[in-house]
């Protein structure tokens, strides 16, 4: 019986340790598999490659330039904030809160988000140090990632680029249009040809509720017609329905009372005084009356920016208005203000389409090639001193032979080639070739450097007379 008793034991034991083992197998194997790595970007999300960065480098120097001249000051701000800097300004019921915005808890327990945009963090920058009792206007600029949720297809991405400027403190209609100026130049400065904007006003938060009652009894009169995705928001924000890409929303909303009829005379006022600017600076626009841009945020003037092709297909490229009461709404003084951005990612896709003029990156002059390790150490000083004599030079320092070396360098299409091998490195001289003749001449170390410089001011002459 004793026996019996002890066998069970064991073999209750024995199961419970194969079971275990088991266990752990299962458990080792998941996390292994939660582990594997992925050797891709996240979806929706993009490498910039060397190849592209022509372009970035080009974008941020015509930005720079135009924020310089019209008087804005460069602002950066953080990737991360509080949540609600983008649900309260944004408003309940857009696409970007409800399904788009990169929310998260953090291990101390605040509730954060990935910016969807930049207007609401520059807002809060401009409260947070008080830029108030700063001389209005006061002008911002800014470039960098903004993230959203959405489906990523051909220039949508989860990771994408804004370019924004930001004006506090003026509402006079005059800086309207003067941002609407610097969005044209700057797309003119990138070869973007054919530019048009659309422009509209949707009143003040005030003035806007009885065209909001209107429209309220519009679209419940044809609630039917509508998906009823869009019925919720005949009560809660019946704008956005103009924002709807659908077939039938586009065919109601074309029925539908529109904003620009139903003006305070102030904003009528306002934004009959920017148009007159914008004929006035000859700025290619027309009226879209039922463009609203969907934030609750934007108040009175909203535009768009665009391309169109040759098929008279239109390229979204940016879009921005006034939004009058969004320091107000964050606990600031009244501060009128104006801003738009533009999405760099569509941007360049654009730049592209037209074949606009890439910007070129500075190509090296000259090649240093070096053999044997003491022509190798010798080199790493001479890069260093042509480099600072403001001459661009590239080398490969990995590549054995001289011939894969001059190869190399006539690819790059350097015009003078610096050698030095091991008999250059004992008597201190250096070997420069010019690629464009194909002589060479042994010199001195210490006078290398006045040499390439004289070297590559006949060699300029040379290729011009060719
Ligand atoms: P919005 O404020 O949504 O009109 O965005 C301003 C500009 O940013 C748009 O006109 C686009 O050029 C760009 N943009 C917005 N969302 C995306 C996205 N998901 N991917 C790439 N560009 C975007």
């Amino acid at each position: 019986m004793a026996k019996k008793k002890a066998t069970k034991k064991s073999a209750t034991k024995k199961s419970t340790t194969k079971n275990a083992v088991n266990a752990k197998k299962r458990a080792t194997k998941r996390v292994k598999s939660e582990e594997q790595l992925v050797l891709q970007t996240v979806r929706g999300m993009r490498d910039i490659l060397p190849g592209d960065q022509a372009y970035w480098q080009q974008i941020r120097k015509v930005f720079e330039k135009r924020a310089t001249e019209y008087g804005f000051s460069r602002i950066d701000t953080p990737i991360i904030e509080f949540e609600n800097i983008f649900t309260r300004p944004i408003g309940i019921g857009t696409d970007i809160v409800d399904n788009e915005m990169y929310s998260f808890r953090t291990k101390g327990g605040d509730k954060v988000a990935l910016r969807p945009e930049m207007t609401a963090s520059i807002a809060r920058a401009y409260i947070q140090h008080g830029m108030m009792i700063l001389p209005k206007p006061v002008k911002l600029f800014s470039i960098g990632p903004a993230y959203r949720y959405d489906r990523p297809q051909e220039g949508r991405y989860r990771e994408f680029h804004q370019a924004e400027f930001d004006i506090f403190g003026e509402e006079d209609p005059i800086l309207d249009a003067q941002v609407m100026q610097i969005a044209y130049r700057v797309l003119t400065s990138l070869g973007i040809k054919n530019i048009q904007f659309s422009v509209n006003s949707i009143g003040t938060t005030e003035s806007r509720k009885d065209y909001l009652k209107l429209l309220k009894t519009y679209f419940r009169s044809k609630k039917n017609k509508l998906p009823s995705r869009y019925r919720d928001m005949i009560d809660t924000n019946p704008l956005r329905i103009f924002d709807a890409k659908d077939d039938k929303c586009i065919q109601v909303c074309a029925g539908a009372p529109q904003s620009i009829d139903h003006l305070d005379k102030d904003s009528r006022d306002h934004f009959k005084n920017l148009l007159e600017y914008l004929d006035e600076l000859n700025l290619p626009y027309t009226i879209d009356p039922q463009l609203v841009r969907g934030l609750d945020y934007y108040t009175r003037t909203v535009f768009e920016i665009s391309s169109n092709d040759e098929n008279g297909k239109k390229h979204a490229l940016g879009g921005g208005g006034r939004f009058d009461g969004l320091i107000e709404m964050f606990g600031g003084e009244p501060t009128p203000a104006i801003g738009f951005a533009f999405g760099v990612d569509r941007l360049i896709m654009e730049m592209k389409r037209v074949k606009a003029k890439k910007f070129k990156e500075q190509q090296p002059r000259v090649f240093l090639a070096q053999l044997g390790d003491l022509g190798k150490k010798k080199s790493l000083q001479l890069f260093a001193d042509i480099e600072q004599a403001g001459i661009l030079v590239a080398e490969s320092f990995g590549r054995g032979s001289l011939q894969k070396q001059l190869r190399h360098a006539n690819k790059l299409g350097v015009e003078l080639t610096l050698i030095i091998g091991q008999q250059e490195a004992l008597d201190e001289t250096v070997i420069v070739k010019n690629m464009v003749t194909g002589t060479q001449e042994t010199v001195a170390r210490d006078k290398a450097i006045t040499f390439v410089k004289k070297g590559l001011k006949q060699t300029v002459k040379l290729v011009k007379t060719k």
